[in-house]
């Protein structure tokens, strides 16, 4: 086929995309000091960069008000406030004349003076706004450098080309402007790759992006089935994927034939299929895809998404807000599980040898028991207002659970004093480790139910990081010791009463419907988009024969 420029990687996620490659540049690219000579064109950019910074910002605002409520949101406001100050200001526009720098550099230097002097103040509050300063400062400077950061995407949706991205990034993106996702590294599990699954949209990962700056703003296609990015396709190449993509909508329309429908087998045989979501925004889609429940919540979005520890009032916005729209369906809330790749500044964790088996979910909560209590009580206090469950990551011991439990009767005893209403929950536990799944029959006793996280599950047992790209061909999620595993947790959850979902990706896999459903389980939490593709798989299975 014609003169097409094809690069190939590794889908992992179908679908096709047909749209311009934007080209995301990290945000912490060094700033160089160059000498200018129009001063005064140089002062005008740094003026454009502000107008654009103040759009962003403003569009932040109204996006984190929709998504996790006024006391949040406020940040952005405080931010463009920053942008107005007089003495920065000045401090920027003098460097520029007096020195003949560039902009970038007179914000770098502007930004280092400035937060200095915030950092040594007396006041705590004011100590706090030199983080605030760096960070507006920076949105001015990735502006200046042309960096895609949110919504200087521009209006029109684009397919993004990176090297990697991290979870702190992504929840910058203004999502509704991204095509696909194409990356250099990362892997089938990376969050990214669930994003994009979440999003539902074709995403590569392992494609050799080279010459970006030559590629960037050019025509593009995304293969998700085959794996291909094509550059600048020629035009017998374009109809092809144009009609595919038309096909895609075709099947996707026929889908929405199963809304409403059972998730039930020939025979009879009934399973829970429920979501999993990183956002209260994801509840739409959620709705969209007739899940019957959210199965996992990934809460540690709520604290990716914010520049400083979400407060109590936040958590429990959001929280309320997710349980009153699934409107009486079933809401799991997985507490915290932060580290590894998920990375929050404000929490100032040291850096580790080997985060993956660091200081990270569970133990951090149990060691910073203010930040834990903060939210187990938003999360009782939203529980008054829908059906909401419990559940605790990374767990490796039956002490933890009890640890665990002993904050909550703190908490529950907390809100009573404050007259504070909420329900008794359901509380459960992530099996995501090996000792975990060892001693499965000790923690059932505990809890009321299990979910499997396979794609942690799966990192430690064949001892693959999940993020390391080098690995992906051995990473084999259908691994024999991995779903002896599933049994095992199925069999000791049930004879004491659990319940035992999978909230991992491998829950989507629909080669292995037919497998989960005769080990017994009683829940699938997947990726909003492939609901009704399992549930079409479901109704198909006959477990008699
Ligand atoms: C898992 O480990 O399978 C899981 C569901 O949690 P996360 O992907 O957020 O680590
Ligand atoms: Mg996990």
């Amino acid at each position: 086929m014609g003169n097409n420029m094809v690069l190939e990687g590794k889908s992992v996620f179908g679908g096709i995309a047909i749209g311009r490659l934007a080209v995301y540049k990290k945000k912490d690219t060094q700033v160089k000091r160059i000498k200018i000579t129009d001063t005064e064109a140089e002062i005008q950019r740094f003026a454009s960069a502000k107008k654009t910074a103040k759009e962003q910002l403003s569009g932040l605002y109204e996006k984190a008000l929709k998504e996790v409520g006024e006391v949040n949101a406020m940040i952005f406001e405080v931010h463009q406030m920053m942008l107005d100050d007089l003495d920065y200001n000045e401090a920027v526009s003098n460097m520029i004349q007096i020195q003949e720098v560039n902009a970038e550099f007179a914000v770098a230097s502007a930004s280092d003076n400035f937060s200095q002097m915030f950092a040594a103040m007396e006041d705590e509050y004011m100590r706090e706004r030199a983080a605030d300063i760096k960070d507006v400062s920076n949105r001015i400077i990735a502006i200046l450098q042309g960096a895609i950061d949110g919504v200087t995407i521009g209006e029109e949706q684009v397919i993004l080309l990176a090297d990697d991205l991290a979870p702190s990034e992504t929840v910058q993106l203004d999502k509704s402007k991204v095509l696909s996702f194409v990356t250099k590294y990362g892997s089938t599990n990376s969050h990214t790759a669930i994003l994009a699954r979440t999003m539902n949209i074709p995403a590569l990962i392992g494609v050799d992006l080279k010459n970006t700056d030559e590629i960037d703003g050019k025509w593009g296609i995304v293969d998700g089935y085959q794996g291909a990015l094509y550059v600048e396709p020629d035009e017998e190449t374009l109809s092809k994927y144009e009609q595919m993509k038309r096909e895609d909508e075709q099947k996707r329309h026929l889908l929405q034939e199963l809304k409403g429908k059972e998730n039930i087998t020939l025979d009879g045989t009934k399973i829970n299929l429920y979501a999993n979501i990183g956002s209260v925004a994801d509840v739409a889609n959620v709705l969209k895809n007739d899940a019957g429940g959210i199965g996992l919540f990934r809460s540690e979005f709520l604290y990716l998404e914010s520049k400083d520890y979400p407060t109590e009032e936040a958590q429990f916005s959001a929280y309320k807000t997710v349980a009153e729209r699934m409107a009486g369906k079933k809401v799991i809330i997985r507490t915290l599980d932060i580290g590894a790749d998920k990375q929050v500044d404000y929490f100032n964790m040291d850096k580790e040898e080997n985060p993956a088996m660091g200081y990270r979910a569970i133990r951090i909560c149990l060691d910073r028991k203010e930040i834990f209590k903060t939210q187990l009580r938003a999360i009782y206090r939203a529980s008054y207002y829908g059906i909401i469950s419990i559940m605790f990551p990374m767990i490796i011991s039956v002490q933890e659970v009890k640890q665990i439990k002993e904050i909550i009767a703190e908490v529950k005893a907390e809100l009573d004093r404050e007259g504070l209403p909420y329900r008794d929950v359901e509380i459960g536990i992530m099996i995501e480790t090996p000792a975990a799944v060892m001693i499965s029959d000790l923690l059932a006793k505990e809890v009321d139910f299990f979910s499997i996280g396979t794609n942690d599950l799966t990192q430690y047992t064949l001892a693959i990081d999940r993020q390391n790209p080098k690995l992906e061909d051995i990473y084999d999620a259908h691994h024999e010791a991995v779903l002896r595993m599933l049994k095992l947790v199925v069999d000791n959850g049930h004879k004491e009463g659990c319940w035992v979902g999978i909230c991992g990706e491998l829950g989507a896999d629909t080669t292995l419907t037919e497998t989960f459903l005769r080990m017994g389980f009683d829940e699938l939490s997947v990726t909003p988009s492939m609901v009704l593709k399992v549930r079409e798989k479901i109704r198909g299975l006959d477990l008699s024969k």
